[in-house]
């Protein structure tokens, strides 16, 4: 971590910060990173256990005050989302979703009775919950959506289905997004609700440590009051995202330090031609360029946090600092995957996994072009999205 610490970031946070960041660092040492590569080689991860101890650490819905959230900083959460990709993306997924989709939804656009409800059990990890926005046709553009809620006296009946859902085989609730004849609505939906169900998504080959999935809404009838009342329209789910991206842009950069911190170990220890590959001059420039990458994403990520606290940072802010570091660390992983020669293909060492994870990351919370496209309408003026 020093070695990698070219600019001396670490002062610039507060000692507070570096307490809850060195913390989170020895839960994931000692309850993540051991078992990680047999749950993604088995495809499997025991997240309701994980939950709990996540839970008991004050790391769900962290940066959400009341009902027994522990209202951290934005830059606190974002170095807990670090720590928690530093060892898998798939396990930050978890708590991503729990705390920056699902429970921010809630305690957001909530009716008070729906947070008494949900929050303070999915803040200990006794309760899950998911987020269902993306639908099998319609991914990058959900005012597409297809999924209904229509009104039946004072019921609500949802029809349709969502896919590539995080969480969804094991919730307890789902913050499901709909249309109704008013627009695009948002309903808690608790999963054993009749009609409702989940099937998991097998044969990932990202994020093999995560549970995804599609949820079927046949006739789905829910009392008027699991509407959540405050969100009116596309732009509240769309709000929910960037408190998730945002945790994404700090992610990021937990994941390429650790495929970094793993090749410098292995380059300064593996010898070839009688040195260390780390020796070599076409090594030591891929070390320097990635070092400098790591270094830009981190200040980027540290700048947005500060934002955030400051309650000033934009969504399209945030597209930028998706965009790059996640892009960026695909690339370290990738280049450091080289470094390590066959041993980057092994399951032995962490980079090809965190590769391979970070498509998905590529992927979800809007895609490299829609942060490009956000980017490029706050440049212009101009929306090139349709
Ligand atoms: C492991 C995993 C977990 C996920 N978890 C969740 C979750 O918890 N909840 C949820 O709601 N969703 C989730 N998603 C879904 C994710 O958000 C979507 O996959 C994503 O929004 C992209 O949608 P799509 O896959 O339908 O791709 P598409 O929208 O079909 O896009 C395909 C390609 O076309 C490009 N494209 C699309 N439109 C444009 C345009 N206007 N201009 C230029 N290029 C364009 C895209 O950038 C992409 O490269 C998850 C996905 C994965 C892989």
């Amino acid at each position: 971590m020093t070695a990698l610490d070219l600019l001396d970031l670490d002062p610039s946070l507060t000692e507070e910060e570096r307490q809850i960041r060195d913390v989170v660092r020895r839960l994931v040492d000692d309850r993540v990173r051991p078992y990680v590569a047999d749950w993604y080689e088995e495809g499997r991860v025991p997240a309701r256990e994980l939950a709990r101890e996540f839970g008991k650490l004050g790391l769900l819905g962290m940066h959400l005050s009341g009902y027994g959230c522990a209202g951290a900083s934005a830059v606190a959460y974002g170095l807990a989302c670090q720590e928690l990709e530093a060892a898998d993306s798939g396990v930050r997924s978890l708590v991503s979703v729990q705390g920056s989709l699902a429970m921010y939804a809630i305690w957001r656009y909530g009716s008070e009775e729906q947070k008494q409800r949900w929050l303070p059990s999915m803040a200990t990890g006794e309760s899950i919950g998911c987020f269902g926005l993306t639908e099998p046709d319609h991914g990058s553009d959900p005012a597409s959506m297809a999924t209904r809620a229509r009104r039946d006296g004072d019921d609500w009946v949802l029809t349709g289905g969502k896919m590539w859902i995080t969480n969804a085989p094991i919730a307890d609730v789902a913050v499901i997004w709909a249309r109704t004849d008013d627009g695009v609505r948002g309903f808690a939906v608790p999963m054993d609700t009749p009609g409702v169900t989940a099937r998991e998504i097998r044969r990932k080959m990202s994020l093999r440590a995560s549970l995804t999935g599609e949820i079927v809404l046949d006739d789905v009838r829910l009392p008027a009051d699991a509407q959540l009342p405050e969100a009116v329209g596309l732009k509240a789910p769309l709000s929910c995202l960037t408190e998730a991206r945002h945790g994404i842009v700090w992610g990021a950069v937990g994941v390429a330090r650790d495929c970094l911190e793993t090749t410098l170990a292995y380059a300064t220890t593996r010898t070839q031609f009688g040195r260390p590959l780390a020796g070599f001059q076409l090594t030591q420039a891929k070390l320097a360029d990635m070092a400098v990458e790591l270094v830009k994403a981190q200040l980027l990520a540290l700048h947005l946090g500060r934002l955030a606290d400051a309650g000033r940072l934009r969504p399209d802010q945030v597209s930028v600092g998706k965009l790059n570091n996640v892009r960026e660390a695909l690339a370290i992983a990738r280049q450091c995957r080289t470094i390590l020669g066959a041993n980057g293909v092994s399951g032995e060492y962490p980079v090809l996994r965190h590769a391979n994870n970070l498509e998905s990351v590529l992927t979800y919370e809007g895609t490299s072009e829609i942060h490009q496209l956000i980017v490029g309408q706050r440049l212009t003026g101009l929306s090139a999205f349709a």
